[in-house]
């Protein structure tokens, strides 16, 4: 068992104030791998005190002093890439291909946000005789969910630190051992005491300190919608500068002329995807009435081929969900949608068979599911699809936008012409025609209450930066 008994505050890694502690289970086998000992409002003061005095000296850094940070934490992390895959694979399981294609971008994201650094961006005059300056925003707390921890504190603190802040990182407590990694990837990369702070803590306590205290003046936020919303009302008494990317329940359309020997793997790669633990999968399947019959006979024979298994078993394409608490609210949804009326084409309640111990879901696939339907209105957040069938383009983009959500949207169809004009038409903050492209220069973020402002590429940068106009007559 790992003991994570140390917070990273100010360069160095400290017995941390807060005295409880949590056991964390490996989500395969069941078995108790990590002991953490959680942070307290004392730690967060300490780490936001740290943050602001560093901040001080840090905002006033070279572009070329950022890139050379930058630089040294990219190398750290490539000389440690097998370590982090079993710390990954040990702690939260994904399939391997998932966990190294995420961990590559992880590292990739230093070496984009030191390709943003141009001064241009920081300082430009405008043509009516106006300078406008960026600074840097302040402290930044970066707030984080387990799935895949390690990536979304990389994606968040890489810009950050680029836009000259620095920060307080609050990953979830769950993913420990990533997040203790990570704390040690930053100590060896021999950064500036207090740039980079890292607390293991709970939400209501080390969470709801960031959120209030007025020492924090950004805050950049992944999560669920409904932590989003209560984050943003605590923010507004210091009106901290915030950036929420929140849930999803994006659709993927299978356009009436698709070829389904591309569309069906494309779309259960997308609904699939970090075994269903993802913000952006595409877990409402909208396809045309007239081919109902040949689509879910090709969605069930998919689904039927996927292997279910741990993170050791190259071959497994669905791994467990990360936390017994995540196996049962998927479970409530299963039931839910076979109560609901719903008709279950393929998978449902329970283990799939020889994987009872760890948090092994069915994958599992609903037909004649209404729009309306509770499993296709909230996100499920596990290895669960929707079919909904609709009439026409017009009938699918209604479907389609029908949500509280408005992350990512998917289509398959062979007229590109057709996909695009349909694409036009979605609210979503991405939208991915045919495939999957990785562009992490491109704009991430949600209509609606899938989240407030853009992460990546100067969207990304932007969002911690605080524009000033300088007129000099
Ligand atoms: P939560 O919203 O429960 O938690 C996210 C983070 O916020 C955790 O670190 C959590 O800490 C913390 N937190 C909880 N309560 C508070 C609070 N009162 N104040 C401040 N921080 C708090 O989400 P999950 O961890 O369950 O992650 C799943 C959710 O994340 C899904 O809804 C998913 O859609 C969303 N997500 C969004 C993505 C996007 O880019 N749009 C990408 C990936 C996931 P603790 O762990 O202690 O609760």
């Amino acid at each position: 068992m790992q003991i994570v008994n140390k917070a990273f505050i100010n360069g160095v890694f400290v017995t941390p104030h807060g005295t409880q502690q949590l056991e964390l289970e490996n989500p395969a086998t069941g078995e108790t791998i990590t002991r953490v000992t959680l942070a307290d409002e004392v730690d967060t003061k300490n780490a936001i005190a740290a943050a602001n005095a560093a901040f001080k000296t840090y905002s006033q850094s070279s572009l070329q002093t950022r890139q050379e940070y930058l630089q040294r934490i990219h190398d750290v992390m490539v000389a440690k890439f097998d370590q982090l895959v079993d710390i990954i694979n040990n702690e939260y399981g994904a399939p391997q291909w998932f966990t190294k294609f995420a961990l590559q971008d992880a590292i990739r994201s230093w070496l984009v946000a030191k390709e943003q650094l141009k001064p241009e961006t920081f300082r430009y005059h405008l043509k009516e005789g106006a300078e406008v300056i960026l600074d840097p925003v302040g402290v930044a707390a970066l707030i984080s969910p387990w799935n895949i921890s390690l990536w979304f504190m990389c994606v968040k603190a890489s810009t950050a630190i680029a836009a000259g802040c620095t920060v307080v990182m609050k990953p979830s407590e769950l993913s420990a051992q990533q997040n203790n990694a990570m704390a040690e990837i930053f100590k060896e990369a021999n950064l500036p005491p207090g740039l980079i702070n890292v607390l293991n803590g709970n939400g209501e306590v080390v969470g709801n300190e960031l959120t209030r205290n007025p020492g924090i003046h950004k805050i950049s936020f992944t999560g669920s919608t409904a932590v989003g919303k209560l984050l943003l009302k605590n923010a507004a008494d210091t009106m901290k500068r915030v950036t929420l990317e929140l849930g999803g329940k994006s659709p993927s359309i299978i356009v009436e002329d698709a070829d389904l020997e591309k569309a069906i793997p494309f779309v259960l790669q997308v609904g699939l995807q970090n075994s269903g633990q993802a913000c952006i999968a595409g877990s409402r399947i909208l396809i045309p009435e007239s081919r109902e019959a040949e689509i879910t006979a090709a969605l069930k024979k998919g689904v039927e081929a996927m292997k279910v298994g741990p993170a050791t078993n190259q071959e497994s394409a669905i791994g467990p969900l990360v936390s017994k608490r995540q196996y049962e609210r998927v479970q409530d949804y299963i039931k839910k949608g076979i109560e609901e009326g719903a008709v279950l084409l393929t998978g449902g309640l329970g283990h799939p068979d020889g994987l009872e111990k760890g948090n092994f879901v069915k994958p599992t696939v609903f037909v004649k599911v209404d729009n309306h339907m509770t499993i296709a209105q909230e996100e499920i957040f596990g290895p669960v699809l929707s079919v909904i069938t609709y009439k026409d383009d017009a009938d699918a983009i209604r479907i389609a936008n029908d949500s509280i959500y408005g992350l990512h949207a998917y289509i398959a169809g062979t007229d590109t012409a057709r996909a695009k004009k349909i694409a036009e038409q979605l609210q979503a903050g991405r939208i991915a025609i045919n495939g999957f492209v990785d562009e992490p220069r491109a704009p991430f973020g949600g209509f609606k209450q899938s989240g407030i402002g853009r992460e990546f590429g100067k969207y990304g940068l932007e969002a911690f930066l605080e524009p000033k106009a300088v007129f000099d007559i």
